[in-house]
């Protein structure tokens, strides 16, 4: 069984139900893993112990939310497909661009920066 561990505290993550992160289970996917000590958490695939990501901090998670809002709305409201944005992005870092993967803040500012930069175009969600 894969180990889950936390990035800030180096302590394991406890695979549990979301109801200990947010008093009642929320989402159809309910399984994340979750770290006691520093609150840090990430969901999970439909309820596997596949998580979507890496743990974060309430800081972070925050950052993943606001650059989600700026990518996404590429390929929910413009005229690229998703698979398009990603790749668009892809070219523009050297890398594949996974929100879920970013380790600290300024990952997502760099990734709404440049996405904002390449689409040329102001956001129209407010940070
Ligand atoms: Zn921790």
């Amino acid at each position: 069984m894969n180990k889950v561990i936390c990035p800030y505290c180096k302590k394991e993550a406890k695979w549990c139900e979301n109801k200990e992160v947010y008093g009642q289970n929320y989402g159809e996917s309910y399984m994340c893993y979750h770290c006691k000590k520093c609150g840090a958490y990430v969901g999970c695939h439909e309820n596997s112990r596949r998580a979507l990501g890496s743990l974060a901090n309430k800081e972070l998670r925050d950052w993943r939310k606001k650059a989600h809002l700026i990518v996404d709305q590429h390929w929910q409201f413009g005229k690229h497909t998703r698979k398009e944005v990603y790749a668009i992005l892809k070219e523009a870092f050297g890398k594949d661009v996974h929100i879920a993967e970013t380790r600290t803040w300024t990952e997502c500012a760099e990734i709404i920066k440049r996405t904002i930069e390449i689409f040329n175009q102001d956001s129209k969600i407010e940070l």
